[in-house]
């Protein structure tokens, strides 16, 4: 009897231990077999795509769209598309079609003017020519080939977007939208600044807000209502896609008149103050762009003259998407200074040219302290400005300690996806399996959404350290942002478990 309790207790036992270490266990397992597949090109794919990732906060949602799918839209809106010019017309066909011009329906018919529009709308097989030559400038020329496409299909898009965030295991995007851009454009001509006074240009704009504002909720709401019609959440055929939070970031264009950009962020503020599915403000179009560079300093002191009165209103700028040579030497030294001490960004796109700015130690430093996080974009870099591997700062932000997280900026142009974007930091950098799931997890603790973090100095806060307890459940319950980080954390036990069984991985 004797013995056999003792073979009982000690079974018991066994079986405690197995369980507690079995977590450990997968988690040093998956980390092992990371580190086996760092040179392997084929399996290390199917490790990544299923990596749960916290989130893509740097996505451009006209931009996260594959050419394949504008031609489609161009079709069923029987639009005309100049294949000459590699452009989608923002119109039908004449009775007799113009030299090179083609009905999109009619597209498919032809394999090779197919594939010349999907190489023209895209980076796809992007090589120099005489009248094509630099990546820069037909990445940028996709969006106006594309743009009649995209106008009546922000539902679709949106679906896409995530759908494929689901497929690369996706818990949050973060999507860069402008709906009722065009009014807001309009509104800022029509009301000229004078100088910098910017309370006045507030007064001067105040009537039209509300009609702005109208405006782009109504077209968010059509965005979102078509989504939801595509996705079919709530029925039993819901995609995947449905389970994928998303925010919005209200996106302004940086390459219009001063007037005009003023308009757009004095509406862009109000509509992420007062709309809360937008949460916060972004600020778009090439950085090298010669208005943007020549504007670039007073655009900063607007964002800090709507600060006083949005101190609510959070920031990611894009900064620092340059490259000596592109700019003179003097563009590089303070955009991303400027975005972070001017116009108070918390968190920077891009950031490629930190090396190049004045007294760079002291701005990483800074950077590391107020932990202002980077959204780092491998593929848009490379295929942009030509920055390959190792010449990305990201190893220099790690070693500085500044937060950083991977995004795919314009992943339908770029051809990528975040998938690809771990897969680059992976074979590029020694990163190891702890690292990989920093990155991920930064995307939800730099994340507009609001809500207390999980996580704090590196631990879980202490009400979750137990998450089935009732503190834990109450303090999710206060803080979508902790929410979305405990879902991740769950999936990561969940992948691991996977993976540490899954005898194609293993050695
Ligand atoms: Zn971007």
């Amino acid at each position: 009897m004797f013995v056999r309790s003792l073979l009982l207790a000690s079974a018991l036992l066994a079986t405690s231990a197995s369980i507690s270490l079995a977590a450990t266990s997968d988690e040093q397992k998956t980390a092992h077999i990371f580190s086996s597949l760092q040179s392997d090109p084929v399996r290390l794919p199917l490790f990544m795509r299923q990596f749960p990732k916290g989130a893509d906060l740097h996505n451009h949602l006209v931009g996260a769209i594959y050419a394949e799918s504008y031609l489609k839209w161009a079709a069923e809106d029987g639009l005309c598309i100049s294949v000459e010019q590699g452009v989608i017309l923002p119109h039908a066909c004449g009775a007799t079609p113009a030299k090179g011009e083609w009905l999109a329906t009619d597209l498919p018919s032809n394999e090779a003017a197919e594939n010349h529009m999907i190489d023209s709308l895209s980076m796809r097989d992007f090589v120099p020519t005489t009248n094509d030559r630099s990546g820069h400038d037909h990445f940028f020329a996709t969006f106006a080939g594309f743009g009649p496409a995209a106008e009546k299909h922000a539902g679709d898009s949106l679906a896409e977007a995530l759908d494929r965030a689901a497929q690369d295991h996706v818990t949050y995007v973060e999507l860069m939208i402008s709906p009722g851009l065009g009014s807001m454009i309009a509104s800022g001509n029509a009301h000229l600044l004078h100088g910098e006074n910017y309370p006045e240009a507030m007064k001067a704009l105040h009537a039209d807000l509300p009609t702005l504002v109208t405006k782009a909720r109504h077209e968010t709401d059509d965005m979102e209502q078509q989504a939801q019609h595509v996705l079919q959440c709530g029925t039993p055929q819901a995609h995947p896609g449905c389970k994928v939070t998303v925010r919005y970031l209200y996106q302004t264009l940086r390459t219009v008149a001063p007037s005009a950009v003023f308009a757009q962020l004095y509406a862009g503020y109000e509509i992420a103050h007062t709309d809360p599915r937008f949460v916060g403000v972004n600020f778009v179009c090439p950085e090298d762009d010669p208005i943007a560079m020549r504007d670039y300093d007073q655009h900063m002191r607007m964002f800090h003259a709507l600060n006083t009165v949005y101190p609510d209103v959070k920031l990611s700028l894009h900064a620092g998407e340059l490259v000596p040579g592109l700019v003179p030497p003097e563009g590089l030294t303070h955009h991303i200074r400027s975005a972070v001490e001017v116009a108070g960004a918390r968190r920077i796109g891009h950031g490629v040219d930190i090396m190049w700015e004045n007294d760079a130690t002291s701005l990483l430093k800074e950077m590391t302290q107020k932990k202002i996080m980077v959204e780092i974009n491998l593929t848009s870099n490379d295929v942009i400005l030509n920055i390959k591997g190792k010449a990305h700062p990201f190893a220099l932000y790690r070693r500085a300690d500044v937060p950083v997280a991977l995004s795919t900026d314009d992943e339908g142009v770029s051809r990528g996806d975040l998938t690809q974007e771990y897969l680059r930091s992976a074979t590029t950098w020694p990163l190891n399996y702890q690292d990989m799931k920093q990155l991920s997890r930064n995307g939800l603790e730099y994340a507009f959404i609001p809500g207390a973090s999980l996580w704090h100095k590196g631990k879980i806060i202490l009400d979750c350290q137990k998450p089935d307890s009732s503190e834990c459940r109450s303090f999710l319950g206060r803080n979508e942002k902790a929410r979305l980080q405990m879902t991740l954390e769950h999936n990561f036990k969940q992948f691991e478990s996977e993976t540490a069984h899954n005898g194609l991985l293993s050695d």
